[in-house]
């Protein structure tokens, strides 16, 4: 399949999608791996794998500008990419779709270019407690340097943003309010159509952080009606080091330029210079263009299935993971949110989430440890942090029967 081509939809079945993932057909520390570490990165189909190889191996070229047939082919495929991932969210335009490393990369453009041109003293951004430090750090970077300030919304017990805090909150003030659409620590999917309204009322902007967003949803930029969109490729099935920055055109217009180079100038002399238009005004220097071309060919992988029937394959995963841990004495659910991602985070009483997480991977089974780069929600729930099993399309029932039962062993010898 060509990394662009639109293929017609074909039923969904996780066991045929396992088979287009060459990483998970191998024995990991002498058992068959069981990958649930899903929400730090997503492993990639044998398209996206071939879609890099193809690249190097038949048209690697620098784009833009080239006066010859590889650069051409390689300018034309890039493109080609970013249409294919503007049309994957639904962007108006493919112009607005801005080719960042990742997540963090593109808020941080946003801190830098929107924040220092459009934040001053006394100015508030908002963020909620379930942020990843992605989406707390640059704001307080910027903050810093303007003299504006960032205050959190208050999450509730069972991990959902609270509305009414947010409502308290919302005042002239606040310029921005930065939340991510799924928590990454606990899978809780955050009600952007409420959240988005309730800015808008005050004249708030609003940054969504799509990292796992993008990874369960058909995202859709324009009916969220969110301001800035920002996601990673390595989350969705695509290489690492690629990702984007979605905005509304006028904000681009707006916004002054991220980091200055290659590209992004229109002419360049020593009594001055100006800038290209958006999208290349943000993207200085050689870009990523093989992570590009392969992210194409991870949406378009996508583009096989129905996205209904994957996120409803996901939520039974879940919800045979939230069964199945009935039968662990002792274990702590940490968010129980009913509009939940497949991300299931937990605690055992009298353990340590790190030493659950060496001993599952001595069982093949992969899941992660720790603060997940969320050390205020942890501090919030005045935990060191959780055990997260996070599930994707690629995951079956038998990977949770696997998880419980080398969870059992693990706190055999723990306890
Ligand atoms: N935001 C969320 C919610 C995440 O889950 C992550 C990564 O785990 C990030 C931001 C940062 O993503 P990246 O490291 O790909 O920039």
């Amino acid at each position: 399949m060509s990394a662009l081509q639109q293929v017609s939809i074909r039923p969904f079945s996780a066991e045929q999608v396992r088979a287009d993932f060459p990483i998970l057909h191998q024995d990991v520390n002498g058992h068959p791996l069981v990958y649930l570490d899903n929400a730090a990165t997503t492993q990639k189909p044998q398209p996206v794998i071939d879609a890099i190889v193809d690249y190097y191996s038949r048209y690697n070229s620098n784009v833009h500008r080239g006066a010859h047939a590889l650069a051409d082919l390689a300018t034309k495929k890039f493109e080609e990419a970013r249409e294919c991932v503007a049309n994957a969210i639904n962007s108006p335009t493919s112009s607005q779709l801005i080719w960042t490393r990742g997540t963090t990369e593109a808020i941080n453009l946003v801190a830098h270019s929107w924040g220092k041109t459009s934040l001053s003293a006394n100015d508030v951004i908002l963020v909620s407690e379930l942020e990843h430090h992605s989406n707390i750090v640059p704001w307080q970077l910027v903050a810093d340097e303007l003299g504006a300030t960032v205050k959190a919304i208050p999450v509730s017990q069972s991990g959902a943003i609270d509305l009414e805090s947010l409502a308290t909150m919302l005042d002239k003030n606040v310029k921005l309010v930065a939340v991510n659409h799924i928590s990454n620590a606990l899978g809780t999917i955050n009600p952007l159509e409420k959240i988005v309204p309730m800015c808008r009322d005050t004249g708030a902007k609003v940054l969504v952080d799509g990292a796992q967003g993008i990874a369960h949803f058909s995202v859709d930029v324009q009916a969220l009606d969110c301001d800035f969109y920002a996601f990673s490729g390595h989350k969705v099935f695509g290489p690492t080091g690629i990702g984007a920055l979605w905005a509304k055109q006028e904000l681009l217009d707006s916004m002054q330029p991220y980091q200055g180079g290659g590209e992004m100038i229109e002419t360049v002399s020593f009594s001055g210079t100006t800038f290209n238009s958006a999208p290349y005004k943000f993207e200085a220097g050689t870009p990523n263009i093989a992570g590009a071309i392969a992210l194409a060919a991870a949406f378009a992988y996508l583009s096989q299935f129905d996205r209904v029937e994957m996120l409803a394959h996901e939520q039974d995963l879940l919800a045979y993971c939230v069964k199945r841990s009935a039968e662990i004495e002792g274990l702590q659910r940490i968010g129980r949110e009913k509009n939940s991602a497949a991300i299931f985070s937990f605690g055992v009483d009298g353990t340590h989430p790190a030493d659950i997480g060496v001993l599952l991977d001595q069982q093949g089974v992969a899941v992660r440890t720790g603060h997940h780069c969320a050390q205020p929600l942890m501090q919030r729930y005045n935990i060191p942090g959780t055990v997260r099993a996070s599930f994707s399309i690629y995951n079956t029932r038998a990977d949770v029967d696997c998880l419980f039962a080398s969870l059992k062993k693990v706190l055999g010898f723990l306890r």
